[in-house]
């Protein structure tokens, strides 16, 4: 028998993003009000498709990460007068989401400058919120879920920002995280550039990443790739990507680097060779350094190309001198 699921939804909320994504001079032009009239359409299919299906939301907004729906959370004043015609469960999520971005988009408009999107901090907290109701005791009396009910939890990201190469470390961290709480990570591109953190977080966790080319058709590409529980999509062939870009940020200068040199003993990824590890302090030979900055090759649009693999620096990690790779990660020895 089916079994119920958990999905956490994370909605990048950032202002200037959802403004572009709205103008006209777009293909496919989406507001962010349609956006959340085909979400909210979304959510309560989750939580249609099963009585014990549970669903939490939360929002990245700029600087900040809010949780906009849980069921466990829910203040007196979210919870709307009774109407006949409606079904609560539904009305109790559509409610207090939408109020709760207007309360935080009412907010926004006072700051003078908008911060990036603090995408990472919501994904983190989707985590801890995974993490407490899958493991329940170790927590706070009052949270009613079974843990023998919930499986296979699912993280569904929204995003429209680019990547912020900053958050390189701490994403990563987030994905490392979710692969030890068995977490599915899926995401939804659905404005902007291909974000390459995201794409990895979906690859590693095994999960599907999915870039919206007809941004008019959300809802369909919602329902269709990430309303299915994990143990179902085996045999529906939810689409993936067929290539994934494996790039990494450099610790140094937080840039996406295509061509990396990792510390051999650490496995720190700096755009160009140091004397000194700046993460864990280990010299390495000037006669290295020396040969690996005259074999770097001068980086032009043409030659920039996908990255290696993550798992390739290991193999370029090893401590024994190695021959520099003319392309990709070079270790530091
Ligand atoms: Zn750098
Ligand atoms: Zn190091």
């Amino acid at each position: 028998m089916e079994k119920a699921s958990h999905l956490s939804v994370i909605v990048d909320l950032s202002p200037t993003q959802w403004h572009l994504s709205a103008q006209t001079s777009n293909q496919h032009p989406l507001s962010v009000e349609t956006f959340l009239s085909q979400l909210l359409a979304f959510l309560n299919a989750h939580i249609a498709s099963k009585h014990e299906n549970s669903l939490v939301v939360f929002g990245a907004l700029p600087g900040k990460s809010v949780m906009l729906y849980s069921p466990t959370e829910l203040l007196s004043d979210d919870v709307p007068s009774l109407d006949a015609n409606s079904y609560l469960p539904f009305k109790l999520v559509d409610s207090t989401v939408v109020q709760r971005i207007m309360n935080e988009f009412d907010a926004i408009g006072e700051l003078k400058e908008e911060p990036p999107c603090a995408l990472v901090g919501a994904v983190t907290k989707a985590l801890c919120y995974i993490n407490r109701i899958t493991h329940p005791s170790s927590t706070t009396a009052g949270v009613a879920e079974d843990p023998s009910v919930i499986h296979d939890p699912r993280i569904l990201i929204l995003s429209v920002s680019p990547d912020l190469s900053s958050s390189y470390i701490p994403i990563m961290n987030a994905i490392f995280s979710a692969q030890k709480l068995k977490v599915t990570i899926d995401v939804c591109k659905v404005y902007g550039p291909d974000t390459v953190f995201l794409q990895q977080a979906a690859h590693l966790t095994n999960g599907s990443y999915i870039y919206l080319e007809r941004r008019d058709a959300l809802l369909q590409y919602l329902i269709m790739s990430f309303l299915s529980p994990t143990p179902i999509r085996k045999i529906l062939a939810v689409p993936k990507q067929d290539k994934i870009d494996f790039r990494a940020a450099c610790f140094c200068h937080k840039n996406i680097v295509d061509i990396g040199f990792v510390c051999s003993v650490c496995l720190s990824i700096f755009c160009q060779p140091l004397p000194v590890c700046s993460t864990c302090r280990t010299k390495f030979p000037i006669n290295t350094l020396k040969r690996l900055n005259a074999a770097r090759p001068t980086i032009t649009p043409a030659n920039s190309r996908i990255g290696l693999p993550l798992a390739n620096l290991n193999n370029t990690a090893s401590p024994r001198p190695t021959p520099t790779p003319p392309n990709g990660m070079s270790s530091l020895r």
